[in-house]
This record gives structure tokens, C-alpha cells and sequence, in this order.
């Protein structure tokens, strides 16, 4: 389907369970694919940051995290199906990954959550393979980019929150053919 533009920022169209069906296409052929969970928050923040407008259009896919995004598209008058949360897509994901036995690289929150993480997902998640996990409070991305590249995961998490975790992926998405996501927050909430 076509994308809905709400000020200028195009969003996919679709329900929680087709996106979910694209991105298991994508994975299981090595797509080299960048997903933006964009909220309210994120919308503001690209019109007056014209710089991060365009590193996030550069996304395969745009989604509406939150309930917000999907009011002001009625409001609007081009309705989006359905929103699509960030949080929402790392926890299936992670079902999926394990049932078909994929890999997945986490960077993103303080040293103590992105460990405990670690523990949560190897407890919960045992067949998916944790490719490696790095807190998000880095200066130089090289080690964490040269990782990724040896390791070459299915799946990319990154949450650092915006705008890090976009600029991060459009500058560093060329180093696996992988899916790479932004996530904001989902470590902290899953790690409890
Ligand atoms: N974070 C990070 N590196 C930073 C700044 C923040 O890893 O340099 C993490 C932070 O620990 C938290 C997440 O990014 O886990 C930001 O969460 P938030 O819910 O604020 O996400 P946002 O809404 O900003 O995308």
C-alpha cells in the first residue's frame, strides 16, 4: 500500500500483523532493512531539524508508534490502519527470532539494563542467538559497527533514543544485511 504523508513524513499503512509478516519476508532474505518507530515526539522533532528528517526518510519503512500519530492522520483526513509500536515489534520479534532460531544484536541503555536484558532474553528467548549486545553510552561507534560486521545478526536493535539510534543505523546499516530497528526505550521496559 501506499504511505500516508503526515507533514511531509511518509507512514506505512498497514496493521500490526502485515508489518510483522514484512518484516519476517525481509529477514529471512537478508533485505538490508531500516525501520523508524516514529511517535509524536519524533515528528516534531524532524520539521525542525531538517537534517534528521532526511536521514530518517531514508527509511524502508516509517510506522506509527503510538496513538498520537494515528489521531492527527484522522485528524488530518488520511487515516492510518493501525499503530504500530516500537516496544510491541522488539517483543514479537524476539518470539519469532527464537521460534526460527535467528540472531539479534542489542545496543542501546545503561550498563546495568543492557545486562540484565542479556539474562532476560537468554531465559525467555533460548533459541534465539544473542550476536552481542553493547550499552548505548559510546563516543566511537567503531568497535560496536566492527562486531556487527563479524557477527552479521539477523536483526538489529538499537535504542538509544531518537535521534542517536537513526543516525546510528543510517551511518552504520551498510555493516550486515540485517533488519535494523530503533526502538527508544524497549530495553529499559523489558529488562523491568
Ligand atoms: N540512551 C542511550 N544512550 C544515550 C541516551 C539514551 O542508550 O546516549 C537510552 C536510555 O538509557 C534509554 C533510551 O535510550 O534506555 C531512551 O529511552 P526513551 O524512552 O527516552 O526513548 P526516546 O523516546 O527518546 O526515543
Amino acid at each position: 500500500t501506499q504511505p500516508v504523508d503526515i507533514l511531509g513524513i511518509p507512514f506505512e499503512n498497514t496493521t500490526e500483523k502485515d508489518f510483522q509478516a514484512i518484516l519476517h519476508n525481509v529477514i529471512n532474505q537478508h533485505q538490508n532493512t531500516f525501520v523508524v518507530t516514529a511517535n509524536p515526539e519524533i515528528v516534531m522533532y524532524a520539521k525542525a531539524n531538517p537534517d534528521y528528517e532526511k536521514l530518517i526518510t531514508t527509511a524502508d519503512y516509517i510506522v506509527p508508534d503510538g496513538i498520537g500519530i494515528i489521531m492527527g492522520a484522522k485528524m488530518l483526513k488520511t487515516p492510518l490502519k493501525e499503530r504500530v509500536t516500537g516496544y510491541d515489534l522488539f517483543v514479537h520479534l524476539l518470539e519469532w527470532g527464537n521460534a526460527n532460531q535467528k540472531s539479534a544484536y542489542f545496543v542501546g541503555a545503561q550498563p546495568a539494563v543492557i545486562r540484565k536484558l542479556k539474562k532476560v532474553v537468554q531465559e525467555n528467548y533460548p533459541f534465539l542467538t544473542i550476536a552481542g549486545t553493547h550499552d548505548g553510552y559510546f563516543g566511537d561507534d567503531r568497535n560496536i559497527v566492527h562486531d556487527i560486521k563479524r557477527t552479521q545478526p539477523d536483526m538489529v536493535f538499537v535504542a538509544t533514543g531518537y535521534p542517536k539510534q537513526e543516525a546510528f543505523i543510517n551511518k552504520n546499516r551498510r555493516a550486515a544485511d540485517a533488519l535494523w530497528i530503533g526502538i527508544g526505550g524497549s530495553f529499559d521496559v523489558l529488562a523491568g
